[in-house]
């Protein structure tokens, strides 16, 4: 039977995500917008809150809730800010691969510090010349006795200059077809991060570039077989990067609803609220519709994470419907404001332009597109 209700203890779990981001994260939206960067005291409350241990076993410190409970409180929280959110979401695909395909030692020594918060986590792909398609990275690694020596630049990386703890990609030189997968720590000589990108929306969480130069790292750094590194990566960035950008979306039709229903309540025109219009009730009944059918697809990716199946396509139809259906909100949702959807006061402005934001991460609508047409015709 198929059982579409929360668990009491998942309501319970929700109550207490939404009270964490009102009361830790909503009073610090202004200031994160305005440095484009997280806040210290956003991600010390979201250790304190254990949101980092959501998905890490209880052996290595964590909560072991698994990925419903992260979608769930990626769901509030970006209900509050989708920056927030995308710090956290990047730091679980950050711990994925060791958490995945990790050897018992890497997960003794990293998993207990990152599920606690001491440490934070990224996974970095892309680069200027692989994004959408990963096997045009440059980044390359060639051995040294028992060593390997990175070189390169990656580009787009979420938690960039905050991160401690690094899972990157990287080509053998002397084999193009061959990819490998490392643990990087901050502060290793030869690795930094760079450039941070100045970005339109989702301004509260750091966005960069990391330099590799000479980095030398021990075999112990190499996660799982040298050559398998892109099974390593895409695995997480299928699962755990797009479940997380679901959570992002879904938080951001949610918000755009809320506000589009308190707006339209409180406007009067014509001697009346224009809750009363029909177009604006159309669009009120598209968003809730949209915002229904997106945690559907989303809960039900989840159930099948949960259970350890393959989800990834699953999760390639809900990042595909709910990052184009936020857009869509967010749209709907400062039109229906008028003139005051295109002033910053308004929480929407902001909406719209970390809508748009949500799009290339962890694969464009295209991409979901590529693979879920791949699926179909398997
Ligand atoms: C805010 C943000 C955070 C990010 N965080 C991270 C991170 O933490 N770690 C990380 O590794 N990366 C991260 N990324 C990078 C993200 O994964 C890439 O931007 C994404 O994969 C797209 O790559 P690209 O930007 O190079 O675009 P391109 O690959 O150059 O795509 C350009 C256009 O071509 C289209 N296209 C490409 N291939 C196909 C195809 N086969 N069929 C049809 N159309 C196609 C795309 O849809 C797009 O419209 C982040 C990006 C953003 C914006």
């Amino acid at each position: 039977m198929i059982d579409f209700t929360f668990t009491e203890e998942q309501e319970m779990f929700r109550k207490a995500a939404r009270e964490f981001a009102e009361n830790q994260v909503a009073p610090r939206v202004a200031e994160m917008e305005a440095a484009g960067k997280v806040s210290e005291a956003v991600v010390r409350a979201l250790a304190e809150a254990e949101m980092m241990a959501l998905t890490v076993p209880e052996p290595f410190g964590g909560l072991g809730l698994g990925y419903t409970a992260r979608m769930i409180a990626l769901e509030e929280i970006s209900r509050i800010s989708v920056a927030t959110a995308m710090m956290l979401q990047v730091f679980a695909l950050g711990i994925e691969p060791i958490l995945k395909f990790g050897s018992e030692a890497q997960k003794q020594k990293y998993l207990p510090d990152l599920a606690s918060g001491k440490r934070l986590a990224t996974t970095a792909v892309t680069e200027a010349t692989g994004g959408s398609d990963p096997t045009g990275i440059r980044t390359s690694y060639r051995k040294d006795g028992d060593d390997y020596i990175i070189n390169g630049r990656k580009c787009f990386i979420t938690n960039s200059h905050i991160a401690d703890t690094l899972t990157i990609l990287a080509k053998d030189e002397n084999d193009p077809k061959a990819f490998s997968a490392f643990i990087l720590e901050k502060g290793m000589p030869g690795f930094k991060a760079t450039h941070e990108e100045n970005k339109v929306g989702m301004r509260g969480c750091n966005t960069g570039e990391l330099a590799f130069e000479d980095v030398r790292v021990s075999k112990e750094q190499l996660l799982f077989t040298e050559g398998k590194g892109l099974r390593v990566t895409m695995a997480a960035i299928g699962d755990v990067g797009r479940g997380g950008m679901v959570g992002c979306a879904l938080g951001v039709q949610a918000a755009c609803l809320e506000a589009s229903v308190k707006f339209s309540r409180e406007r009067i025109l014509y001697g009346k609220p224009i809750s009363q219009l029909p177009t604006i009730q159309s669009k009120l009944a598209e968003m809730k519709i949209d915002l229904e059918a997106g945690r559907l697809l989303a809960y039900r990716a989840c159930a099948i994470q949960d259970k350890g199946q393959p989800s990834s396509n699953e999760f390639a139809v809900a990042k595909y419907f709910t990052t184009e259906a936020a857009q869509k909100a967010a749209k709907m949702a400062v039109d229906i404001h008028g003139g005051y959807g295109c002033m910053q006061e308004y929480a929407v402005s902001r909406y719209l332009r970390d809508a748009f934001v949500l799009g290339p991460s962890a694969g464009t609508s295209d991409i979901m597109k590529v693979i879920i047409a791949r699926w179909v015709l398997s």
